[in-house]
């Protein structure tokens, strides 16, 4: 295996990191972008984020690309060269390739600089959090750098490989997760009037959940963990926790969905006597296409012929990618992995290295169409 971008890869898919946690990443990343001869390279942004920047000889905009450092907390299952040496621990959502790719226009830029305006490639921390591009965006290091225009890509499992799925509008859904805690009174299994169980409270939360089904309104709650009592058959339980993930198409609906079960939550607690106690998590932004930046992405792939891929936008997953939006007219668009393979996440996922070379190409096709707006 010749392909240096392939190298690096495998490389990164060989020594996975988790969010948060991507120092090491973080320096392979660095020694690779050193060779390229970036004007700058800005670390420690929002975490172990790297950020390459290039510049033109004459001013213009700051076009950004991003990728992600981490990878996840699942044990990779497939059998194959560059497994991941970590117990685990594994690139399960290919973001190592996103990495190489984004590599792969660092040197594209080493040997033909932009015209004009700079540059950014950030290597973003803590992705599959939600937290990472808010605290990128939060960095006062991040200030000096923020883009005009920027983009991300990501791969995709049922997409055709190579062919391109973009639209304008919203690309990624917003998400966000609730751990309901109740607590009330224990009491014997033959007297339970004289407990407080949070069993009825249960039941109606399940009932809310269940109207929240794939294809309604584009809201979708997900009971994701359950927890009652203990596993004894003489006490009626005092305690119960729910862990419940809520996604909309947009940040504003969510809040709402948000409101919803919080005070669902709130006043069946208070009917059957029970504290609550109610925690966010993983909360994801949604991914909304600016129509400028996301005709941009698909004159640049007509332009070389990649075919626009079969694909249902907005992806219902969620993608921090989305957070950018406030600073900068934003795409985020999705490149196919090939129909017959692994989902993203699932212990047997790889990403397919045929689509490095094409996606360099595209980069580097959107940023000179974004220097011609
Ligand atoms: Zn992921
Ligand atoms: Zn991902």
């Amino acid at each position: 295996m010749t392909d240096p971008l392939v190298r690096l890869r495998h490389d990164l898919h060989r020594h996975p990191d988790l969010s948060g946690n991507e120092g090491p990443t973080a320096r392979r990343i660095t020694a690779f972008l050193h060779e390229c001869g970036p004007a700058r390279i800005v670390d420690g942004l929002g975490g172990h984020g790297v950020a390459a920047i290039f510049e033109g000889p004459e001013d213009g905009l700051t076009v950004m690309f991003r990728a992600e450092l981490d990878a996840l907390p699942i044990q990779e299952r497939g059998d194959i060269f560059h497994r991941s040496g970590r117990e685990g621990v594994a690139h399960l959502c290919g973001h190592d390739g996103h990495m190489a790719i984004l590599a792969g226009l660092a040197r594209n830029l080493a040997d033909d600089p932009p015209r004009a305006g700079r540059v950014i490639l950030l290597f973003q921390p803590a992705e599959e959090t939600g937290e990472g591009a808010r605290a990128v965006l939060a960095n006062p290091r991040f200030t000096p750098l923020r883009p005009d225009w920027a983009f991300a890509l990501h791969n995709m499992p049922g997409l055709a490989l190579g062919h391109l799925a973009v639209a304008a509008g919203p690309a990624a859904c917003a998400s966000v997760g609730l751990r309901l805690r109740l607590n009330g009174r224990e009491a014997h299994a033959a007297q339970p009037e004289t407990g407080q169980s949070p069993a009825p409270v249960l039941q109606q939360l399940l009932a809310w959940v269940q109207q929240f089904q794939p294809g309604q309104d584009g809201r979708l709650a997900t009971l994701c963990h359950l927890n009652m009592g203990q596993p004894a058959f003489g006490i009626a339980p005092a305690q119960a926790e729910l862990w419940i993930t809520l996604r909309t198409i947009t940040d504003p609906a969510l809040d709402a969905f948000e409101r919803e079960l919080r005070g669902l939550t709130e006043t069946l607690a208070r009917q059957y006597r029970l504290d609550v106690r109610i925690s966010r998590h993983d909360h994801f932004n949604a991914s909304i296409n600016d129509p400028a930046a996301a005709a941009i992405v698909a004159r640049a792939a007509a332009k070389l012929d990649m075919p626009p891929g079969d694909f249902t936008l907005p992806m219902r997953a969620s993608e921090d990618f989305g957070a950018f939006s406030a600073t900068a007219r934003t795409a985020l668009f999705f490149l196919g992995a090939g129909l017959d393979v692994p989902s993203l996440h699932n212990p047997d996922y790889d990403f397919p290295d045929a689509l490095i070379a094409p996606a360099v190409r595209l980069f580097r096709t959107i940023l000179d169409e974004c220097q011609q707006v």
